[in-house]
């Protein structure tokens, strides 16, 4: 959940290094922040609360400070262990003040570690599960152990899911190993880098290592080196990364979310570039090659789980058994699976500690399985049998947009893919006209009007039925995590069996609508039910079943295919939170309690 990032190699640019990295990782979310830099001995500086304040603390510390070396160590914490402070902000160091750590993740056994440690005469300056490490790590090195020796003596006692990053008085290295939490290596001649995502170190190096879980690296100027749990060298290979630090930035956007947004036609044409020929109508993704499922789980959290529900259906709808479950909750009741069955994890970081879990499970009973992220080099991506990559590029804001888009884009090519003779033409040629369909939305949407009507209303209703109920969930989902404003989402049936008792005048209700036939009737039939109860009305719709007559206000959507219609109303669901929240003054791109990629479960 938290950011680390390493440096060694800059001399006397590591504090900056540090300090810019620790700003590309605000996105992941977090409530204190620290750096450590090893000179000698290691000098330590944190602080609770925003990196200002931590930047503040630097500058008071003037031209004498000592937080300077080669290298240097840094973390955003999101607190498990103890509530944000600065005494239990990272890193963290052991009694004597010669080792620094920095950690993600949560070490379940650290309450009988810390037992140990204080018996044997440690003292602890936090409430921290982490802070066992830098006392574990002490204790090695009085016994005589090297650095090196002493970190992996300290790992070795460790339950849990950490990424470790350490600096030593006396060492010029770092060293850093992870087990269930994302660490990348940043290489270039004479300096080498580490960080939980690449667009913490992406300005000075392109060039990139993946650790493993189980692995250790040792970074020094000028060299690197992985190992695996007895100390062999392993060879790793180096990727070049293809975004550049420009993409990471908002392009003249007021946030990262409405750049995002309007990122979407881009990101859909990449998403199907290569995988649908126009001329046959078929899907060809090379991922999926040769892939035979006779029956889909899906797990995901949050927005993805909405992705996987359309995913379901729309592969129900292909001839294939399908169900959506919620990553956190599959393994607490794993379904039945068979030879034939497929479980794909769906994961924009492809580090979601829940849908991990749920993913290894699935492995564990022997079960195929296909990761749909946006993330090369991820966890998700680097365990699955499959992996089917959204492309959609670097998404900063925490709310997802785009990412929801592709992934509904990959969950039709799933389905197409997996169709025995379907419909695969008629899709194929919906998706074609999808992005600049979703660029004339961008370019006309009426959301900032429909939001500024509605902004002070007591809490907001989604409907939609069929592949439109993944969108009232999203629409909804989407408010609360940006405007913290009441928003609830139903299946359109669902309302009146319960949650039409918090509908009045005071509640507006987006309704997704499009097409005709039994779908669009019964949904105008919910509609109806709220306008009499004096709730205002917002249709999203293309017009085809009327829909607007009943309607107090219309978002306008281009017709299309009907598994590809949820991509265009969810934009201007997107619009509407997005504009409401501005209007309320919200933190947009980090909003209160949330991150964007949740590595713990
Ligand atoms: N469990 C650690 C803590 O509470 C690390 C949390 C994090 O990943 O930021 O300090």
């Amino acid at each position: 959940m938290c950011g680390i990032i390493g440096c060694v190699g800059r001399d006397a640019e590591t504090l900056d290094v540090l300090l810019s990295g620790l700003d590309s990782l605000e996105y992941r979310g977090y409530d204190s922040a620290g750096v450590a830099l090893a000179n000698g001995s290691v000098a330590v500086e944190k602080r609770e609360g925003e990196l200002g304040h931590l930047k503040n603390a630097v500058a008071a510390g003037g031209d004498t400070s000592d937080l300077r070396g080669p290298a240097g160590i840094g973390h955003t914490r999101w607190s498990t262990h103890g509530p944000p402070s600065d005494e239990n902000a990272h890193p963290h160091t052991d009694c004597a003040g010669e080792v620094a750590v920095v950690h993600n993740g949560i070490i379940e056994n650290y309450d009988e570690l810390k037992a140990d440690l204080l018996d044997a005469g440690h003292e602890f300056d936090s409430d921290t599960d982490s802070e066992v490490v830098p006392h574990l790590v002490e204790d090695a090195l009085a016994d005589g152990a090297t650095p090196e020796e002493a970190f992996r003596a300290a790992v070795a006692r460790l339950e849990g899911s950490y990424a470790l990053a350490a600096v030593f008085g006396d060492s010029e290295a770092i060293l850093a190993t992870r087990e269930g939490s994302p660490l990348v290596l940043g290489v270039a001649d004479n300096a080498a880098y580490l960080a939980s995502d690449v667009p913490a170190f992406l300005e000075y190096t392109d060039r990139v290592v993946y650790l493993d879980d189980g692995e250790f690296a040792r970074l020094e100027s000028g060299s690197w080196t992985v190992t695996d749990r007895e100390g062999r060298l392993l060879e790793k290979s180096v990727s070049r990364v293809e975004w550049d630090a420009e993409q990471t930035a908002k392009s003249g956007y007021d946030h990262y979310m409405l750049k995002e947004i309007h990122e979407q036609p881009q990101a859909l044409r990449k998403c199907l570039r290569g995988r649908v020929d126009e001329l046959t109508g078929t899907v060809d993704v090379d991922a999926l090659a040769g892939l035979a499922a006779e029956s889909v789980q899906f797990v995901a959290c949050g927005t993805s789980y909405h992705a996987a529900l359309f995913g379901a259906q729309s592969l129900r709808e292909a001839g294939v058994p399908a169900q959506a479950f919620l990553a956190s909750e599959y393994a607490t009741s794993p379904p039945p699976v068979s030879d034939g069955t497929l479980v794909v994890g769906i994961t924009q970081s492809g580090e979601t500690a829940d849908t991990l879990s749920a993913l290894r499970e699935a492995k564990n009973r022997g079960v195929e399985t296909l990761a749909m992220t946006n993330v090369v080099g991820s966890t998700a991506s680097r365990e699955c049998d499959r992996t089917l990559f959204i492309r959609a590029g670097p998404e900063i804001g925490v709310a997802a947009t785009k990412t929801f888009s592709s992934q509904v884009v990959a969950c039709n090519l799933l389905s197409a893919s997996l169709a025995e003779q379907g419909d695969a033409r008629d899709v194929v040629e919906a998706l074609r006209d999808l992005p600049g369909q979703v660029q004339e939305i961008l370019d006309s949407s009426r959301a900032e009007q429909v939001a500024e009507r509605f902004v002070y209303s007591e809490g907001y209703f989604f409907i939609g039925r069929g592949h439109h109920h993944p969108v009232a969930l999203e629409g909804a989902l989407k408010m609360k995590e940006i405007t913290y404003e009441h928003a609830e989402g139903f299946p359109a049936g669902e309302l009146k069996h319960g949650p039409l008792a918090l509908v009045t005048s005071e509640t507006p209700v987006f309704a997704v609508v499009t097409g005709r036939g039994e779908k669009a009737t019964k949904t105008i039939g919910n509609v109806k039910e709220v306008e009499a109860r004096d709730a205002p009305v917002v249709a999203v719709t293309d017009g085809v079943s009327e829909v607007e007559r009943y309607a107090d206000a219309v978002l306008e959507i281009p017709e299309t295919h009907p598994r590809v219609a949820p991509v265009l109303a969810n934009v201007q669901l997107q619009l509407v939170a997005y504009f409401v929240a501005k209007q309320l003054g919200r933190s947009i791109d980090k909003p209160r309690n949330l991150a964007k990629s949740v590595t713990v479960e």
